[in-house]
């Protein structure tokens, strides 16, 4: 298996082509997901991210009338995913490895796993509050933030284990990504001090940074201009969403945080129906995407959400 950055690194200034899934819900099949990204292949993808979701807390109703607390994952299996996406498409994956519900020696645990399976990437993220928390709540026993998820992962990098002295310990070998916000990320009081937490997570480790959407790519370029002052000089990845419905207009800047431009807003005002709406999302992403390319991005990463038609478009104006 190859590294993101050595996939980067062996690119030369080309800008490579990767995309990020979802694993499939709770009770669905791989197949979809497979017959989803068979299209995208063609289009030679370095890597394929996978995400990770947390368990939600849902409430079943006892014989006795009584609420029990229980809790599921609607959407588990990020990493057999990954081991399958690769068996089936020789590509390259990435997990996501969040801190929220992990202690540190389940984290351990999913990295010696990942190991084992020759998976050696991972894009490391706090994840957000889940549905019941106002606000992020690290979990007994792990971690409050990336950078200490970074920290652990490092640490095993080195041939660290928790906890004990492991004699003549395994050093693992993970090339670690982690997540960058142009537009700041909504908990931090200000940019720089966002920025001074992203210097900290590539001083700890981390060897790329992929960022949140943005659909403006004035945002991307003062980002890595503020990020290359502050001495982040690690390559920047820049994620991009091809808006699909008009419903997105207001729950992407509410899920994501983030401005959508008033041009792109006002083409899906004036759209007469659906279709309308997914070529006004489909055009603006690759003009995006080609803009992008000409500034010399390392890799465009397209956030898929499992459908491959309006990434084949896109992929297909620029690969
Ligand atoms: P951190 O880097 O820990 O930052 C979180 C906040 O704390 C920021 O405001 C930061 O400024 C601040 N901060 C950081 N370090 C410190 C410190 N030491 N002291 C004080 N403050 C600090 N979520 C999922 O649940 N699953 C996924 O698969 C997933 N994939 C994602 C992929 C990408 C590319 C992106 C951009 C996001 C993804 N997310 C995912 C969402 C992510 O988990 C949330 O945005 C989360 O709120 C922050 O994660 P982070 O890793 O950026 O956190």
């Amino acid at each position: 298996m190859t590294k993101v950055i050595d996939h980067i690194n062996n690119a030369k200034g080309k800008t490579l082509f990767s995309i990020e899934i979802l694993p499939p819900r709770r009770g669905d099949g791989i197949k979809k997901l497979f017959n989803e990204i068979e299209p995208l292949m063609e289009f030679g993808p370095k890597f394929i991210d996978v995400t990770y979701h947390r368990e939600e807390f849902i409430y079943k109703k006892r014989e006795n009338g009584l609420l029990e607390k229980a809790s599921i994952r609607k959407r588990p299996g990020t990493v057999a995913i990954c081991a399958a996406l690769t068996n089936k498409f020789q590509v390259d994956t990435v997990p996501h490895i969040i801190c929220g519900g992990f202690t540190k020696e389940e984290t351990e645990n999913a990295l010696i796993d990942l190991n084992f399976l020759g998976i050696d990437n991972i894009l490391a993220l706090r994840g957000d509050a889940i549905k019941t928390e106002s606000r992020f709540e690290p979990t007994p026993g792990g971690h409050n933030y990336a950078s200490d998820l970074i920290k652990q992962v490092s640490e095993l990098n080195n041939g660290n284990y928790l906890n004990c002295e492991v004699e003549n310990s395994i050093a693992t070998d993970f090339c670690i990504g982690v997540a960058g916000y142009p537009e700041k990320h909504f908990e931090a009081p200000n940019f720089d001090t966002d920025l001074n937490y992203l210097k900290k997570k590539v001083e700890l480790g981390a060897e790329y940074i992929v960022t949140q959407m943005f659909f403006d790519n004035q945002k991307y370029f003062d980002f890595v201009k503020r990020c290359r002052e502050a001495d982040i000089n690690v390559p920047i990845i820049p994620g991009i969403k091809p808006l699909t419905s008009k419903g997105q207009l207001t729950v992407l800047p509410s899920i994501f945080h983030i401005d959508l431009p008033a041009d792109l807003v006002k083409a899906v005002m004036e759209c007469k129906n659906k279709e309308d709406i997914k070529k006004v999302g489909i055009d603006w992403a690759i003009m995006q995407s080609k803009e992008l390319a000409h500034f010399g991005v390392p890799c465009l990463h397209y956030y898929s959400m499992g459908k491959s038609d309006t990434i084949s478009k896109i992929a297909g104006e620029i690969f």
